[in-house]
């Protein structure tokens, strides 16, 4: 049987980038990948602190050289397009003032494959087969079978098991030492997805930055420019409204931007669609338990929210970082290895809690949230929440968290 210090279930961005930060760290990890890389995902603005990292691992350069758009904030427009609020990318220098600050749009496919083939580049190894089954030894995951490309199944052990399998939540499945999958608030969701060309992207604020359309609770749409001609498009609704609807989902996608809000319908004047349209259900999620003896989950593969404020791959980088000095942590006999999980695993859910506190309160309280996003007490702290600066102390004392926090308290308090 294989031996291996580290494998890494998933090679999208939470698998490739904790081999990424692995690596500048010494470690040579493995990452099993099932599919062949480039393939299509959804998921395609980034948040600042994503920005960050990808710069933290000297891969800006690589995406400037693939030219992905630069976006500079969020534009948020209210049902009637009229009325509009605007967050925008900053950073913290070193004295913590907020500075302007840019990120990324991406086309996953292309972006997913920079960041694996830098891993590869770097000195990491990808088995293409597929994680089928664990392998257990005294309450401590040891190992897994996998499925090569020509159906071939194998045992290989491993010191330490990443799972960076997404949404289908390989280990979760599989483990009885991880917890179990449980519906997050956003479940009863689907999402109805492609491109267009010739999309209507300049505000104010520039050309290529996210611009969110709320129609009412649960129900909205997004224009991200993913290159220089190509706009991704997406609509989010209850599964009951899109049932109800009787469409396909290219008809269905047709219909809500033409009649959803008039400042969409204007900014996609051409409705030919060039991807195919595709649609996602059942996506939020929660994994309480997510580490254990010989494993930590990162990424989707353990929790996933909304994708309103797109948080997705935030999530997947920063846990990477995080992750990966557990990681060398347990490899390294450290006897606060043990300890060193369950941090991460509470770290990781107090940045994600914060994020599900922000996405709740703008789904209830649409109005109040509004005046937090400006109000001089919190504006600051608000844009350090959408850059996704989440797992700083700092954050969590902050008085703008506070705010959002007491908005919920209000609403359990009257639910009883
Ligand atoms: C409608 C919608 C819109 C979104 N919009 C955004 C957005 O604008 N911005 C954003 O940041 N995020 C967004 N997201 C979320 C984002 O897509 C994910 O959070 C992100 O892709 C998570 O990365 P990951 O590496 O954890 O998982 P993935 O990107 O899904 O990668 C997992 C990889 O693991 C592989 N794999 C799975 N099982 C196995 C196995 N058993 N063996 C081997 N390989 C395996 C898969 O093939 C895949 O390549 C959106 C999500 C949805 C549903």
């Amino acid at each position: 049987m294989k031996s291996y210090q580290v494998i890494i279930i998933g090679g999208g961005p939470a698998g490739a980038a904790t081999a990424l930060y692995l690596l500048k760290l010494g470690i040579k990890p493995v990452l099993l990948e099932k599919t062949a890389f480039p393939r299509y995902h959804i998921g395609e603005s980034l948040t600042g602190e994503a920005g960050g990292c990808l710069r933290e691992l000297g891969i800006d350069h690589l995406m400037s050289e693939q030219r992905f758009p630069i976006k500079h904030g969020v534009v948020v427009y209210g049902p009637t397009g009229g009325e509009s609020f605007w967050v925008p990318v900053m950073k913290r220098d070193e004295a913590r003032q907020l500075q302007p600050a840019t990120t990324w749009q991406v086309r996953r496919s292309s972006f997913d494959k920079l960041l694996l083939d830098t891993a590869i580049e770097r000195g990491a190894e990808v088995i293409p087969a597929a994680a089928t089954a664990t392998l257990q030894e005294n309450g401590r995951l040891n190992g897994l079978t996998i499925r090569t490309e020509n159906g071939t199944e194998e045992k290989v052990r491993s010191e330490m098991i990443v799972d960076a399998s997404g949404q289908t939540t390989f280990l979760a499945n599989q483990c009885k030492l991880v917890g179990q999958k449980q519906r997050g608030n956003y479940s009863k969701q689907v999402a109805v997805f492609s491109q267009v060309k010739h999309a209507v992207r300049e505000t104010e604020q520039g050309v290529a930055n996210t611009l969110i359309f709320y129609e009412k609770k649960n129900h909205w749409a997004w224009l991200i420019p993913i290159d220089d001609e190509i706009t991704s498009v997406g609509v989010v609704v209850p599964r009951e409204y899109f049932a109800a609807e009787r469409l396909s989902p290219a008809e269905f996608l047709s219909s809500e931007l033409k009649t959803m809000n008039p400042e969409l319908t204007k900014r996609v004047p051409d409705l030919t669609f060039v991807e195919e349209t595709r649609s996602a259900s059942n996506y939020s999620y929660h994994i309480k338990h997510f580490t254990g003896p010989g494993f930590l989950c990162v990424g989707d593969s353990h929790r996933f929210i909304d994708p309103i404020f797109s948080f997705g791959v935030n999530f997947a980088l920063k846990e990477a970082q995080l992750a990966s000095q557990v990681v060398a942590k347990n490899l390294s006999g450290d006897p606060a290895a043990a300890s060193a999980l369950s941090d991460y695993e509470r770290l990781s859910e107090r940045g994600q809690d914060i994020i599900q506190d922000l996405v709740d309160v703008f789904w209830d309280y649409p109005l109040r949230f509004l005046v937090l996003t400006h109000h001089p007490r919190h504006r600051d702290e608000m844009i350090d929440i959408f850059a996704g600066r989440i797992f700083a102390e700092e954050v969590f004392k902050s008085a703008a968290l506070n705010a959002l926090r007491q908005c919920l308290v209000q609403r359990m308090a009257v639910a009883s």
